[in-house]
């Protein structure tokens, strides 16, 4: 008899830290109320079954044969299919487990959160099925082992050159709560956010402007970064504080330094950032996040028009804070605003859009929600 079981793991919103990942810095994600849930029914075969709503296509695989197809051989199947099936070789992998000790298992997904909204459909579909077949097989990893084992599949076996940031959050969230994560040592920390509690709602604000992490931009980034902490002698800029600035500015070319610049601020909103919510409540950031939207504008400069104008939008019509969220080049910004001000802030959003020629933007409220697990 096969019994059918459902697990869903969410999509994320990152509150503060951008591009900080992948300098050994800090990051606040939570996790949303969209989920990609997978319905999984085991099979006797050895083959494991891939279906989506996504796609009318599903994908089969023998688990024996996924260790040939991963990396090399990935484009003989869908690319979406590479997510989940490379969770599934990825989790054999960290758990050195031969694939002749697992059953097969026929994993349907259905989802909603958004694709390529910036909200992460990619690491919910990751620890969706990781987390079910963890549980299935009896693996018995934790949630920070899942949330490396979607990060590998994401790297490796769908090519995506992503940090860890997104994994975890969607592993690790808490109702109403952040996460705290140290991208060096992986520590994290649950802090409450408490926006209900103060009145407060989050909206995203998607510009529909397509962003891509495979385009110059993001690259020539991380490389300024890098030559940045070489210039500093320092591993990462993550070893940095505001207090080396002055000395950096010195030692480099003025691009190289305002990219260095946003890093080492951005870490210290961040820390600042859980240090307000603690002590002064979520009313108390919007400071931190309209800074952290000035230097993704102005130092790293990856934001884009319609960004900037979301941002700007939502602060006049009263937001308490407001920023660009996500790599940058398009996706979505987020405004922190006071529930009875929600509908103003919505209204001058699209009217500003409207008045810039920009299509419409797309507007909806996000509620810091639990990390994965059974349904
Ligand atoms: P995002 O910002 O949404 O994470 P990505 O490009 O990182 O954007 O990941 C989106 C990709 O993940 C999709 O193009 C698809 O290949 C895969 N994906 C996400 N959700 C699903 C789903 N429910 N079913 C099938 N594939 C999915
Ligand atoms: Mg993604």
């Amino acid at each position: 008899m096969t019994t059918t079981q459902t697990w869903s793991a969410p999509g994320r919103v990152n509150l503060i830290g951008e591009h900080t990942d992948y300098n050994d810095g800090f990051v606040l994600p939570f996790a949303i109320q969209h989920r990609t849930h997978v319905e999984l029914t085991p099979r006797e075969d050895g083959i494991l079954r891939v279906a989506s709503t996504f796609d009318e296509d599903a994908v089969e695989v023998a688990i024996a044969d996924l260790d040939d197809l991963f990396p090399e051989r990935r484009d003989e199947v869908a690319e979406w299919a590479r997510y989940p099936l490379g969770v599934a070789w990825a989790l054999l992998r960290a758990s050195e487990t031969r694939p002749d000790a697992v059953a097969g298992a026929d994993l349907r997904f259905t989802s909603e959160v958004p694709v390529g909204a910036g909200l992460s459909s990619s690491a919910a579909i990751e620890g969706a099925a990781a987390t079910a077949l963890n549980e299935t097989w009896g693996l018995g990893l934790d949630d920070v082992a899942l949330a490396r084992v979607g990060r590998t599949a994401e790297n490796d076996a769908v090519g995506a050159p992503t940090g860890i940031m997104d994994q975890m959050a969607s592993m690790l969230g808490r109702a109403d709560a952040a996460i705290f994560l140290d991208c060096r040592s992986l520590d994290t920390k649950v802090v409450d956010l408490g926006f209900a509690a103060a009145g407060l709602e989050l909206l995203v604000m998607d510009t529909g402007v397509k962003h891509s992490h495979a385009t110059g931009g993001y690259g020539e980034r991380r490389a300024a970064c890098e030559r940045g902490a070489a210039i500093m002698g320092v591993p990462a800029l993550r070893d940095l504080s505001v207090d080396d600035l002055p000395r950096a500015a010195e030692l480099m070319d003025d691009v190289t330094f305002r990219r260095v610049r946003h890093v080492v601020t951005e870490n210290q909103r961040v820390i600042d950032t859980v240090r307000v919510l603690h002590d002064d409540g979520p009313t108390a950031i919007g400071d931190l996040l309209v800074a952290s939207h000035a230097s993704m504008r102005d130092d790293f400069e990856i934001s884009v028009p319609e960004l900037d104008t979301a941002v700007e939008a939502a602060l006049e019509a009263g937001a308490v804070g407001a920023r660009m969220t996500g790599g940058g080049f398009g996706g979505a910004a987020i405004a922190l605003v006071a529930h009875d001000r929600l509908q103003q802030v919505a209204d001058a959003v699209t009217a500003a859009f409207a008045a810039s020629g920009f299509g419409a933007p797309t507007l909806f409220t996000v509620v810091p929600s639990a990390g994965a697990g059974r349904d």
